[in-house]
């Protein structure tokens, strides 16, 4: 089964991607983590990209078309959760091809559906562990007291760079203008399962569950 996570920046994607891997064995594919996973590692693309992302502007379907495809495979067994790819129609088109040519099905396309002023409260207050990339939030999921992540033990917790209110108003432009139009284009295609991401994190999980099985 492979899906697709559709949301803004802040819906919870990650969040849901991680607990689809604990109860599923899912594989994430984050276009975002390999782009971050890129400039760590200082390389030529990496480089390239910073200034974009920091901005909150999208990097050229080029560079995160190449990203997919080197990652799929005709494995990713049980399955691939596409966490934040695509995010243009070139982009979806791409998908679609490179897995029909694979032969993997598209199962569905979660919307998760946040409004804009959850999405800065949930964005300003966004953290991460830097060993094992759990996802925090100071007012929904704060990091214990005792500062050790109990997911791997880690005591290092990063905030993005872009996680601030003037990228955000970038990225949420960037997503209603660009990325929106997916919905219609998966609707079409008959794929498409809309998710309240208003609700807390384990009834959002719960409602994913229900669509994947039904
Ligand atoms: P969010 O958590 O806000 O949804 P991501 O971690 O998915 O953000 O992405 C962070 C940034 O990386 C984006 O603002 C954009 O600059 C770049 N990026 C990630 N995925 C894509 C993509 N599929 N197409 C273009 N740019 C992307
Ligand atoms: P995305 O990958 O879509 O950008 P994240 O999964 O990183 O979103 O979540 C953004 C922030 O909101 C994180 O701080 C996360 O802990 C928090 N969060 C995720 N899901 C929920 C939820 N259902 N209710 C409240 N906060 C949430
Ligand atoms: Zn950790």
């Amino acid at each position: 089964m492979n899906i697709i996570l559709l949301g803004p920046p802040g819906a919870g994607k990650g969040t849901q991607a991680r607990i689809l891997m604990e109860t599923r064995g899912m594989t994430q594919l984050s276009t975002g983590d390999m782009l971050r996973d890129a400039r760590t590692s200082g390389t030529e693309m990496g480089k390239k990209v910073a200034a974009v992302m920091d901005a909150g502007k999208l990097v050229t379907d080029e560079i995160v078309i190449g990203l997919i495809e080197e990652k799929l495979g005709a494995g990713g067994a049980p399955g691939y959760i596409f966490d934040g790819f695509p995010r243009t129609l070139a982009q979806a088109d791409a998908l679609g091809a490179l897995l029909e040519k694979l032969g993997l099905p598209l199962d569905a396309v979660i919307e998760m559906q946040v409004d804009d002023e959850a999405l800065i409260q949930r964005i300003t207050a966004r953290s991460t562990c830097g060993s094992c990339g759990e996802v925090y939030n100071d007012i929904t999921k704060p990091i214990p007291a005792d500062g050790i992540c109990p997911n791997c033990g880690g005591t290092e917790f990063k905030r993005r760079a872009d996680d601030n209110e003037d990228s955000l108003k970038t990225r949420l432009l960037a997503y209603y203008k660009q990325t929106s139009p997916l919905i219609g284009y998966y609707y079409a295609k008959g794929k498409l399962s809309a998710v309240d991401g208003l609700q807390d994190m384990h009834a959002v999980a719960v409602a994913i569950e229900k669509v994947l099985d039904a």
